[in-house]
């Protein structure tokens, strides 16, 4: 038997699809459109509001009551996580990556202001201070409920699945690409789940934000096997994937010059405003393989907007015209 998964309100869906006329008139086509996941609604909204909705109707459906999740200190899933987590009357556990920063500000101050607990922990003691918060709540006498870093698991992979069909049944256009950040690979996973699922022709293109190809691709394909598992459909090899690793920049986190090129772009062309992680990184990689002539003129391409905007606001002097 599949288990079916079954969906809790968090946010407001469907998000809007709207076309970026004055993107698509300055690069000179394609027509590109873009699918605000940034608009899910929860404490400025994101992918994870969409993955929520099928991760925490697991977590109520165990009887939880308190969520422990993983990050980095700028994480959005930290954030949404604690909204989440608040609108339902749960406690919430944040264990960040890194050094306590010095100033709350971005995700970090939000996750505070959401009434989340966090500690923060190097990268090689986080498996166990999750393990020992799991097992001090549970001396309490309490229910908490792991999720892992992004929601990386086949309730947020099946999020986005329904998350492109959703997309299909909005668009009154052929789509022919659908570009989107990969962080943990989840949302493209559940993406490519939703087009093999439609059989849908759209290539599905993701940018690599911090990983190389290919531990993008081990990411994306253990989630994406497990859901066709589910669904009963054949296993994409990992060569049908298709995976953009030049836009990394230095790394996670780090920006580069083009970035903050392409973040003004977008905001000074449609008023979008993209976030210096995720997808300021996924708009570069769309506009460069634009500019490498990818795409005829009257193709529609969909850049799927996956949130982010609080970190904006953090240490973001790079961002400004006088630096
Ligand atoms: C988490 C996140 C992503 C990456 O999503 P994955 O499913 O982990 O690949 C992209 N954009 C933003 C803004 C995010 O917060």
């Amino acid at each position: 038997m599949t288990p079916t998964p079954s969906r809790i309100s968090l946010g407001f869906f469907p998000t809007p699809l709207h076309e970026l006329k004055n993107l698509s008139a300055h690069m000179g086509g394609p027509r590109i459109w873009i699918k605000r996941d940034d608009c899910t609604g929860l404490a400025l909204g994101g992918n994870k509001v969409r993955k929520l909705e099928y991760i925490l109707a697991d977590a109520l459906q165990k009887k939880a009551d308190v969520l422990i999740t993983v990050g980095a200190v700028t994480s959005n899933h930290a954030r949404q996580t604690a909204a989440a987590a608040a609108v339902l009357g749960l406690e919430c556990h944040l264990v960040l990556i890194g050094r306590p920063p010095e100033v709350k500000q971005g995700n970090y101050l939000l996750d505070d202001l959401l009434g989340a607990k966090t500690v923060c922990a190097p990268s090689r003691m986080v498996d166990d201070t999750v393990a020992r918060l799991i097992e001090e709540y549970r001396e309490q006498g309490k229910n908490p409920y792991y999720i892992p870093a992004g929601g990386h698991n086949i309730w947020g992979a099946l999020a986005y699945k329904d998350g492109f069909q959703e997309l299909v049944d909005q668009a009154d256009f052929q789509i022919d690409a659908v570009f989107n950040a990969i962080g943990t690979g989840t949302t493209h996973a559940g993406l490519v789940l939703g087009k093999n699922s439609l059989q849908h022709p759209a290539e599905i293109i993701g940018i690599s934000v911090g990983g190389s190809h290919t531990w993008c691709s081990e990411q994306i394909l253990e989630v994406l096997h497990e859901g066709e598992r589910m669904l009963g459909l054949t296993p994409t090899p990992a060569t049908d994937l298709h995976i953009e690793e030049g836009y990394v920049g230095e790394g996670y986190t780090r920006p580069y010059p083009e970035l903050r090129e392409t973040i003004r772009l977008l905001a000074r062309t449609e008023g979008i405003l993209l976030d210096p992680v995720y997808t300021g990184k996924a708009m570069v990689g769309m506009l460069d393989l634009i500019r490498q002539g990818r795409f005829a003129r009257e193709q529609n391409i969909v850049f799927w907007h996956t949130g982010g905007a609080p970190e904006l606001f953090t240490n973001s002097q790079y961002l400004c015209s006088l630096i």
